[in-house]
């Protein structure tokens, strides 16, 4: 297979994608070649990353945890950059081909927006940085594959539209229903944080394993397949699957149905989001054809799970909607992780914040940012009004 610019920059090299990033690289081997790997706080990780994988760049982008850290390990080919410049820094150096965007939220949004700029191809899992910013996102792809979801979901869509991307009726993104599914509210209500964190069927990094409890993270997918596929929210559907197998499907004119099936193990899209359009024999776990597999399909029950609603809410209006949405939702998770927040309080703050919010239906990066700021200070205050209440 030949691999036009096989030099990677991973974005978020130390969390849960990003780690899985490195193994795909190391089972794949040359001609792929790790440029760049970044890190926020787990930084012994990144040296050690550095000393397994020898890049030229590292990122610290915290610049006060890198003045804590002892860098004399690095390698001594690495340069060090330091703070949010260094990821757009090395999100857009020339000698970059693919930059994996894996950091988690917000954060992830100016490097994504540097990496399509400078036209390279861009691996995203950093689904926040479409929901904050889909338009702009749009506006700076220079083709469609330019753009290679990395998310399971939007993966197994992007591989079932291959054949016909014109004759879709619908898209259907599964969803495994997370630990809650068969939960009532009242068990929901007093839900512990390590409850939340049990997910059954996937590994994740903390912000998406509890966005995953509430189903806020299929809103935040429904709201990025909004903008991969340019689709209305009216031809995107959510059905629960709690296998986690069938990673989503396409529903054609004529009512035939694609669906892209794997176990579920991060390390095929993020591997497919490299070697597309070609394949690879990979290090991700197969499905075992000497096994019974059951695959129930069910409908998701919106009572229990009403941040679906915001999501198809946002995905329908646009504007300044998402970043709202995204920074609402991170502000209610880092609460409830705090132990601040109930679960089930985390779409209620949202949905508050949301419809008090100054809506503008093309904002600028500036104005997107500011939304940001805004949110994240009213759920705050939402949460602080409550508990006194
Ligand atoms: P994680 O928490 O495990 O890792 C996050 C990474 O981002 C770490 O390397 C961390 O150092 C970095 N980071 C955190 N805050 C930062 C900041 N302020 N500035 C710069 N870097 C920062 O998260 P994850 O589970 O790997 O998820 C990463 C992204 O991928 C998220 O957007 C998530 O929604 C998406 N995603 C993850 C999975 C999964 O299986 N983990 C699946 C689909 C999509
Ligand atoms: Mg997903």
């Amino acid at each position: 297979m030949t691999v036009m610019n096989p030099a990677i920059a991973i974005l978020g090299s130390t969390g849960s994608i990003g780690r899985a990033t490195l193994d795909v690289l190391q089972a794949l081997g040359p001609p792929f070649r790790v440029h760049g790997l970044s890190a926020h706080s787990r930084l012994s990780d990144l040296v050690q990353q550095a000393r397994q994988f020898d890049p030229p760049i590292v990122v610290a982008a915290d610049r006060e945890m890198a003045r804590q850290q002892a860098w004399d390990q690095l390698p001594k080919g690495t340069r060090l950059l330091r703070g949010p410049e260094g990821l757009v820094e090395l999100a857009s150096d020339p000698a970059v081909g693919t930059v994996v965007a894996a950091i988690v939220g917000r954060a992830g949004l100016e490097s994504t927006l540097a990496a399509l700029e400078s036209g390279k191809r861009l691996a995203l899992a950093n689904k926040e940085a479409l929901v904050v910013a889909g338009p702009l996102v749009a506006d700076r792809l220079r083709s469609r594959e330019q753009l290679l979801p990395v998310d399971s979901e939007h993966s197994a869509i992007h591989q079932c539209l291959l054949g016909d991307a014109r004759s879709v009726a619908r898209i259907i993104l599964t969803a495994s229903g997370g630990p809650f599914r068969t939960r009532t509210l009242a068990e929901m209500e007093a839900a512990t944080v390590a409850d939340a964190l049990a997910h059954p069927t996937w590994q994740m990094g903390r912000k998406i394993t509890i966005d995953s409890a509430t189903m806020m993270n299929k809103a935040l997918e429904v709201i990025e397949a909004r903008w991969l596929f340019d689709l209305p929210p009216e031809q995107i559907e959510v059905v629960i699957h709690p296998q986690s197998i069938i990673h989503s499907m396409v529903e054609f004119v004529d009512g035939a149905v694609l669906a892209q099936l794997s176990p579920p193990d991060m390390r095929l899209p993020i591997q497919y989001a490299l070697t597309s359009p070609g394949r690879m024999e990979g290090p991700a776990k197969r499905l075992d054809w000497k096994q019974a597999y059951d695959l129930r399909l069910e409908p998701v029950d919106r009572e229990r799970f009403p941040a679906l609603d915001l999501g198809y809410e946002v995905a329908r209006v646009g504007g300044t909607a998402g970043a709202v949405l995204n920074a609402a939702n991170e502000a209610a998770v880092d609460l409830y992780l705090a132990g601040k927040m109930r679960l089930t309080e985390i779409a209620r703050a949202c949905r508050a914040v949301l419809s008090t919010h100054q809506f503008d239906p093309n904002p600028t990066l500036t104005t997107l940012l500011a939304c940001d700021g805004w949110a994240r200070q009213e759920v705050n205050r939402w949460s602080a009004q409550c508990s006194k209440s």
